[in-house]
């Protein structure tokens, strides 16, 4: 495959709600997507870190001026294979790191192959089953009672599993509430990074709770901390914002760091690492699933598809449609039936709606 121009997109969608986390407050999702031409062919791909570099050092700013400068000189007019062979990886090797970036056109490189081949994503990426479970994430509220009011119209609405935000003061209690009004629920915590190791009697003490798993309860780079936490605490830990590479996923399986972990394709560079990373953690006993970042419908459909891979175990994160966002810019809108989304939905681009949210083009040729 040769791709013959790539269209830097930067989209912008108001939000329904404001998303608090332990990084901040945003009320809209700023994205980058991808619009890949090859042979005839029109493809889209998509990653979003936050606007800000506040998950990650990427932000919209940087993705932007790396696939300008260095990805689309790299790609452009260059024989890269199939997207599931290391053409791609090949080419971009030289750029260090800037895994969202890499990940806007390498998504678009699977949805021209899934295009020019006629295969869902799904099969393209060696899923083996269509039906995915969709659990929810909640943003930390203002009020505990709040939160629980949340938790039963999601639950009312069919999600497989409910996830909530923890931080310092807004943890145990949290979930000893929901607990006493909704025993049986499957239910996660992630915590983004805000405690330190001096916490582990504090994070034990939520032992007793069934937790299905603690998201990233320590800092992003460390591996090590998170080794010494999960050997205190029986909840497993489910890492997300340290595994950039399978090489990380490889340490972390090796140093006992986690039980758990949440393959967001943007982070990790894309599909054919999130491919990677999944079976380094399938030999290792590692559970895996989908983590997301308020992508467009276009990014879902990639976060969809590898949720479909056998040892995607827990339910994804894949928001419907009409979650965050004001309008989706995909056709039929993501929506779940009792929870379940079907891989062979064929959801595809609107270019009114894209457009209506697009706020600036980069257009790159050889
Ligand atoms: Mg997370």
């Amino acid at each position: 495959m040769k791709l013959d121009r790539l269209d830097i997109l930067h989209t912008c969608i108001p939000l329904n709600q404001t998303f608090r986390t332990s990084f901040g407050a945003i009320n809209e999702q700023h994205s980058i997507v991808v619009k890949a031409y090859s042979d005839g062919l029109v493809a889209y791909g998509e990653a979003c870190p936050f606007y800000a570099p506040v998950y990650s050092y990427e932000c919209i700013a940087t993705m932007t001026a790396v696939i300008r400068d260095f990805i689309a000189p790299a790609v452009l007019g260059r024989e890269l294979g199939e997207p599931a062979g290391p053409g791609y990886a090949e080419a971009t090797d030289f750029i260090k790191g800037n895994n969202h970036a890499k990940a806007a056109v390498e998504t678009a490189l699977w949805d021209l192959e899934s295009e020019r081949r006629g295969i869902p994503l799904w099969k393209l990426v060696g899923g083996t089953n269509p039906k995915v479970d969709v659990g929810v994430s909640i943003g930390i509220q203002p009020t505990v009672e709040g939160l629980l009011d949340k938790i039963a119209a999601y639950l009312g609405e069919g999600y497989r599993r409910i996830k909530i935000k923890i931080e310092p003061g807004k943890d145990l209690d949290t979930v000893k509430a929901i607990r006493a009004r909704f025993p049986d629920i499957t239910l996660m915590v992630d915590a983004n990074s805000s405690y330190e190791l001096s916490h582990a009697e504090l994070l034990a003490g939520l032992d007793g709770y069934g937790l299905l798993m603690m998201e990233q309860p320590l800092a992003e780079d460390d591996i090590v901390d998170h080794a010494k936490l999960q050997s205190q605490i029986s909840t497993p830990v489910c890492l997300d914002e340290s595994i950039h590479t399978p090489e990380d996923a490889r340490k972390a399986a090796e140093l006992g760091s986690c039980k758990i972990i949440n393959i967001k394709y943007g982070r990790v560079g894309g599909i054919r690492n999130s491919i990677r990373i999944h079976d380094i953690c399938r030999a290792a006993g590692i559970g895996n699933w989908a983590g997301g970042m308020i992508e467009t419908g276009i990014g879902q459909r990639f976060k969809l598809a590898i949720s479909t891979l056998p040892n995607f175990v827990y339910a994804a994160d894949i928001e419907t449609s009409d979650r965050f966002l004001v309008e989706d810019v995909v056709t039929p809108d993501i929506m779940h039936v009792n929870g379940y989304l079907d891989a062979n939905t064929d959801y595809r681009v609107d270019e009114v709606k894209l457009n209506r949210y697009t706020s600036e083009v980069t257009i790159c040729r050889p």
